[in-house]
Order: structure tokens, then sequence, then C-alpha cells
């Protein structure tokens, strides 16, 4: 596969390029090669795309919303149709297997764009009577957005964001991760490709900087970011100066609870799908993994033994299903983390070494005897690195679970109904499980609590975060006045 695009960005329907700006390699994580080389945005660029972005969306927001959902759900349709090799780019772009990409990314994008394609034509206001009078709601787009992205799901992260964005009649300008810049692309191509119109959406490149650059810009109504909390903090503030709306998806710290009674087979399975998908990069994960006195030893050798059928190898082998970190600079940071959970004397059940082989691989790696406040309990670490912990009782274990600042996700695995929801009750966590880690479907709200984030992603609730309300009151009588 050709991973060289056509032009770093796509602008007003276009690929553009500008050879000015700052070099950025893409680097296959499952090799270390150089398979692209694109431009971050320079001024110029980045005038062109909130440029072309402003102009289109009054003309946008004025189709009906079956008319853009319409362009929205053709979108998902040639999303599915290019699923391989969409998938193939997502494995370049990540380091991510195949088996994993040709399911989760293109996949759930395109969920996200039919699902609020189906919406767009819903998205009414509402008529209050008082009277003879009446109110009546008109739901708006916020106008302008900013989408800016992390790098674990470069395809899924931008559909998100464009698709109930341009459900509610908003354009959007995104910038992807500096580390996995070419997917992003790839939706805008698409998208334009489906009918929507020129300048609707447009993707730059950059680093931080290009984002500050377009967080602060005056013609910005909303900025929509996935990403670290001290980036959260950052552009939290900087869209503060302008009043302007955001949603924020950053980090998370997550307990996964589970009692004795539980089937033990199906927690293995959360745990791993909740620490090692991915490779451990998801910020949903639930890595604090408190295991009921009883069930530890079971739980422990299960998981050990699970662990076996880790097939590592080049992601784009359809058998391989665990993949490299998504940089030399995530593995680090990972190696960093295990090395202090030893030094903190954190049990190593498994794991904890770099693999010999090119490419930013590192084991799965399985800590037991940990504490509540080693630095791998508290710290996101966002690698493969599991903290196993140990209690006693419901009562103990739920206000460890919530000692945290963050508030992403959080699971529960028992038999017992009414304590599983006792406990996700008392989760201080926008998204909870119940016998199951990690699923997504665009159908359920999904956000963070506490540092965690602000706003929702996916499901109705996230048309509240891309529209606004206009309250319209009307006299149907005379008007009196004091004088
Ligand atoms: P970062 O916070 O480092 O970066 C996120 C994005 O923000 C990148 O595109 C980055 O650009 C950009 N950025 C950095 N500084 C600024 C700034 N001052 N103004 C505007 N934009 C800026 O996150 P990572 O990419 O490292 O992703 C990992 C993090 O994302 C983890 O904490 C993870 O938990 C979180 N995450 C949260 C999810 C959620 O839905 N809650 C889902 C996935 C990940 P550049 O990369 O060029 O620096």
């Amino acid at each position: 596969m050709n991973t060289q695009p056509t032009a770093s960005h796509f602008i007003n329907g276009a690929y553009v390029e500008d050879k000015s700006g700052e070099e950025i390699p893409v680097i296959y994580p499952a090799t270390g090669e150089v398979i692209a080389t694109l431009y971050a945005a320079t001024p110029a660029i980045i005038e062109q795309a909130l440029a072309a972005a402003e102009a289109a969306q009054k003309e946008w927001a004025s189709w009906t919303g079956t008319e853009r959902g319409r362009v929205l759900r053709r979108a998902a349709d040639i999303m599915r149709e290019r699923n391989h090799d969409l998938s193939v780019l997502e494995t370049f772009d990540t380091g991510k297997p195949y088996q994993e990409t040709s399911v989760v990314d293109a996949t759930s994008g395109a969920d996200a764009l039919e699902y609020f394609g189906g919406l767009a034509a819903a998205i009414t206001g509402e008529h209050i009577q008082l009277g003879e009078n009446f109110v009546y709601t008109r739901r708006e787009p916020v106008g302008l957005c900013v989408g800016i992205g992390a790098w674990n799901y470069p395809t899924q992260i931008a559909c998100w964001k464009a698709a109930p964005a341009l459900a509610c009649g908003n354009t959007m300008v995104f910038k992807p991760s500096e580390t996995t810049p070419l997917c992003a692309l790839k939706v805008a191509e698409i998208l334009f490709e489906a009918g929507a119109p020129a300048g609707v959406y447009n993707v730059i490149q950059g680093y931080g900087a290009v984002g500050a650059a377009l967080v602060t810009d005056r013609r910005v109504d909303k900025v929509s970011l996935t990403g670290s909390v001290p980036t959260g903090r950052k552009v939290y503030a900087a869209a503060a100066e302008g009043i302007r709306h955001v949603t924020m998806e950053l980090g998370g710290k997550s307990p996964l609870v589970i009692f004795d009674d539980a089937n033990l087979e199906n927690a293995v399975s959360g745990a791993i799908l909740g620490n090692f998908y991915s490779s451990g990069q998801v910020c949903s994960n639930g890595t604090r993994v408190f295991v009921q006195s009883g069930i530890k030893d079971a739980f422990l050798e299960r998981l050990t033994e699970r662990l076996k059928g880790v097939k590592m190898g080049d992601p784009q082998d359809p058998e391989v299903n665990y993949g490299p970190m998504v940089s030399e600079r995530q593995l680090g940071i990972v190696e960093g983390f295990i090395e202090k959970g030893i030094a903190e004397g954190a049990r190593l059940v498994t794991g904890g070494k770099r693999v010999d082989r090119p490419g930013f691989y590192i084991e799965p790696t399985v800590f037991a005897d940990v504490t509540d406040e080693m630095t791998i309990a508290t710290d996101e670490i966002f690698g493969p690195v599991m903290s196993v912990l140990s209690f006693e009782t419901e009562e103990e274990v739920l206000p460890r679970a919530n000692a945290t600042e963050f508030g992403l996700s959080a699971g529960v695995f028992t038999a017992d109904l009414t304590r599983a929801h006792r406990m996700v009750a008392g989760f201080e966590a926008g998204t909870c499980y119940i016998n199951t880690y990690n699923d997504a479907p665009v159908e359920a709200p999904f956000g963070g609590s506490k540092l965690s984030g602000v706003g929702r992603e996916n499901s109705k609730a996230a048309i509240e975060h891309y529209s606004q309300i206009k309250g319209v009151f009307v006299r149907m009588g005379d008007l009196e006045a004091p004088f």
C-alpha cells in the first residue's frame, strides 16, 4: 500500500500542501521505518482551513437534517466498502493489529456516521404552551468546531467528532495527533466524496502549536479534544478565553472490580480486553484490577495461562493479535512505569520486558500485590500494564476504586445483580460496565467525570454538545407596559 498521502492537508474539498511547514515523519510502529512524510500547517494553511470552514457553515446549516444525514450515511457506506484498505492504513498509522483494526476502527467510524446521519432529521426544538402564549425552541448548530485527536484511534476519533458535529449543521477543522496523521485525511476525502460541500470538514496537520492556534482563533465556537489531562487543561483554558464550548475526552485510571462469585473466565476476558487490547493504549482501560481475595490466586493463574495466547508479529498479519506501542517515546514511558512498579515493591507476575525485534513492542505485563499508593496504581500509563490489587469486602473496595482524580470508566464482575447495580451507582465514572469491559457502541454515551473530561461523545447526548438552544417567546395578545 502507498502510505504517502497526496498531500498533508485536506481543505475546502481538496488536498493542499505547503512544504515550508515543519516536517512530520510518519513511523510504522512495527518496524520503526518512516512510511510517509507530512508537513505541519503553516499560519497560511491554518488560515485557509478556518476560512473554508467558516464560509461553508451557514450554507451547510441551511440544508435540512435529512439532507445532511444522507451525506453522513453515504460516507458510512463508503467507509464500510473500503474497510480493508482503511484498516491496513490504520495499522500502518498506529501499529495496532489488523485483527483489531478490521473490526473496530473504520467500522466504528462508519457506525457513528450512520447513527448521527439517521439522527440528523430528528434534531428538533420543542413547543411550550403558556396559556394562549407559547415558547418554542430552535436547536441550532454551535458554528465552527475544532477537533483535536489523540493517536490511539485516529479514524474513530475523527468520525466520533465529525458525525455529530456535521449532523447538527456545524463545520469542522480537525487536527490529528502528529503521531498518526494519515487516517483522518481519508475521513475527509470520504465525506467530500459522499457529498459534504467543500469546507464542511477539513483536516490539517501539526504539532501542539497548530492545535493551540486553532483553539484560540476568534472564529472558533467549539473545541472537542481527545487527549491527556495536561493538554486538556491547556486547551480548556485557551477555549475559556473566548467562552467557547468544549468537549474534553481525557485520560483515566479506571477500576475493574472482580468479586469472588464472578464467572472467572469472563472476568479474565474483561481484564484482558481492559488492559491489553490495542497494546493497552485505550483511555477507558480498567488498569486497577481489584480482585476479591477468595478468587485472586485462581484469577492470576488463569490470566497467566490466557496470556500465552498472545501472538506478536507483523500487525498486518491477520493471525497476529498483539501489536507494538505507537512510538519509541510511548514505549519509553511504559518501561519507566514498569521500573517504578518493581522499585516500589509490586510483584511482577509476567511480562515487563521490551521484545527483541524491530519496532516498539513490549510484553503484556501483570503486577500483583499492588497497593493503592504505588505509582503504577495512581498514574495513567497508557500501555499494557495491569495492576492487580486485592480486597475483602464491597464496603472496602468502592471507596478505594473511587480514590482517584480520574473518572472515565469503571467495571464490575459479579453474579450478584443487586450488588452490581449498587457498585455502579457508587462509581464516580462516566462510563460503567457490568460483567463486560470496554464496549463502546455509538448508541451509548461515552465520556468521563472528574479530571477525565467534560461532555459526552456518541448517543443522543452528543447532540447536546454540538448544538445550542434558542428560546423564542411568542405573545398572542396585546402587550402591557408600566408606562
Ligand atoms: P496529548 O494530550 O499529548 O495530545 C492530544 C492532542 O492535542 C494531540 O493532537 C496534540 O498534538 C494536541 N495538543 C497538544 N498540546 C496542545 C495545545 N497546547 N493546544 C492544542 N492542542 C494540543 O494526548 P496523546 O495524543 O498522547 O493521547 C493520549 C492521551 O489521550 C491519554 O491521556 C489518553 O487517556 C487520552 N485519550 C482519551 C480518550 C477519551 O475518549 N477519553 C480516548 C483516547 C485517548 P501533538 O500530538 O502534536 O502534541
